[in-house]
């Protein structure tokens, strides 16, 4: 065959496996905006999608599903330890953020890491067309770019990140950092969530590889790579029309009388050191040790979806916030009237959905975030203009909702019960005004908007490398 002309390299392959109702396996549409923004352009462009299935070990040929071709590529138990869960999720994640979490910096994590990445690109080599638009996801696969144009130089390679991108005083702990920001390099495009981090990435190339730059613009191997911010965003035509059904409006009632009278605060995050979590639950603690709230008067729901349980970090955080949320119950809640409601559970869209129509107060407070969809996606929802969000000045999201949101610095105990408690009694009008400015930026930059923006600025033509003077 020709190839494709339209190629994404992900760690994850946009399906995941499903068992019908007759027992038979069945791929399905993985959740999110990211898949959904990016089907449309991979049917109109006879597009390849790369990735792994999810299963350790598994081989599989290529197959086609939901109108796109899929390209899975194997990694065996030990590469999903190493590569994986090690040098993705326990080196590079903590040091990306901030390091809230020490990193890992183990060699063995790093060789799986660079075979694995290997292997995405050579899968990306075979199947692109002469001259094809080649884009790579995230911060597992930061080596492919380089790779792959050794491999393939007539390629048109973009990288998008979604985590942040540290500052060079951070960056520069990794054992590998010149492989890693040469990988990078190999990109003709590099994509931040946002402009500081793009402004960290040019730093960082000026400090280690001494490169010439202009702007935002570095000039590397004969070559213009360019660093730009375009932050991601949420698929608004879908949650308007759950936010239309019948069932999730239900829902959110039933949510509300089995809350009593009163007023919800909502956590949703993934169950990870960097969302903040026992931070505002400290914080609303003591406001009932306080005597601000008083049980029956204030209810919060923290979901803390299970992640990388295998990873030791994940495991500890999970003890801590358990114990925690039995304290500040056992201290603080009457009967019939808990304090927190903590659920370690993964929910569909729907029920989200449902979550965020119930919750008065949406509660999103990570220690450092690339972007943090769940804001966007409760501005999204909130079409009757209600409600409140308070949101970390260290969420990506904070740069696009800073107007319209309670910010607040998630250290700062203090400030955090401030904010909740600002953020509890404001209302019908200010809760308005605010959600109406959210809500402007939300709808006009969804998901559609920032792969289109990505993808217009890769296809635009390059300038060439100034000559020096
Ligand atoms: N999410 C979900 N089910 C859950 C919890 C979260 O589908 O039980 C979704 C949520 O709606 C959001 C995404 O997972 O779209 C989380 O993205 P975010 O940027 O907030 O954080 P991340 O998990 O990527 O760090």
């Amino acid at each position: 065959s020709r190839g494709s002309e339209f190629v994404v390299v992900a760690n994850r392959l946009p399906v995941d496996r499903s068992v019908g109702a007759d027992g038979v396996p069945a791929w399905r549409r993985s959740p999110g905006g990211l898949v959904s923004a990016i089907a449309p352009v991979m049917r109109r462009r006879n597009g390849t999608w790369i990735g792994w299935t999810g299963a350790p070990g598994e081989e599989l040929e290529p197959f086609e599903e939901d109108g796109m071709s899929l390209h899975p590529i194997a990694q065996s138990a030990e590469e999903v330890a190493l590569y994986y869960e090690g040098f993705s999720n326990a080196t590079l994640w903590p040091l990306y953020h901030d390091v809230v979490a020490p990193p890992v910096y183990d060699r063995t994590m790093w060789d799986a890491y660079v075979r694995v990445n290997r292997r995405f690109a050579e899968a990306a080599a075979k199947v692109a067309a002469d001259g094809a638009i080649v884009w790579v996801q995230d911060y597992q696969l930061q080596l492919v770019p380089a790779m792959l144009r050794a491999l393939r130089p007539d390629l048109r390679i973009g990288f998008f990140l979604h985590i942040p991108f540290p500052p060079v005083e951070l960056f520069w702990q990794l054992p590998w950092r010149r492989q890693i920001l040469e990988g990078l390099l190999g990109a003709d495009l590099v994509g931040f969530q946002l402009p500081g981090a793009a402004a960290n990435f040019v730093r960082l190339c000026r400090r280690l590889l001494d490169t010439r730059y202009a702007k935002q613009d570095v000039f590397w191997d004969d070559r213009v790579v360019r660093a730009r911010a375009f932050p991601i965003s949420v698929d608004v035509g879908e949650l308007n029309d759950l936010v239309g059904r019948p069932e999730v409006i239900e829902r959110a009632q039933e949510i509300r009388g089995d809350l009593g009278d009163a007023t919800v605060l909502l956590g949703v995050d993934r169950l990870d050191y960097t969302k903040g979590i026992t931070q505002r639950l400290q914080a609303f603690g003591e406001l009932f040790g306080d005597g601000h709230l008083k049980p029956g008067q204030a209810v919060f729901v923290q979901i803390a979806t299970p992640s990388r349980e295998r990873v030791e970090q994940y495991q500890l955080l999970r003890e801590e916030i358990e114990q925690q949320v039995g304290r500040i119950n056992g201290e603080y809640g009457e009967i019939g009237f808990p304090v927190v409601h903590y659920l370690h559970s993964s929910y569909d869209r729907s029920e989200l959905t449902a979550l965020y129509l119930a919750a008065d107060v949406m509660v999103v407070t990570p220690l450092r975030d690339g972007m943090n969809l769940v804001a966007k996606e409760y501005v999204a929802c909130r079409r009757d203009l209600r409600g409140a969000l308070v949101l970390s000045e260290f969420a990506g999201a904070a740069a696009e909702l800073k107007r319209g949101a309670f910010q607040v610095n998630p250290y700062d105990i203090d400030g955090l019960k401030g904010t909740l408690l600002a953020a509890l009694n404001a209302e019908p009008g200010e809760q308005a005004r605010r959600m109406r400015s959210m809500r402007r930026r939300v709808i006009e930059h969804d998901v559609d908007r920032w792969a289109q923006d990505f993808l217009s600025e890769l296809e635009r033509p390059v300038r060439s490398v100034p000559s020096p003077v």
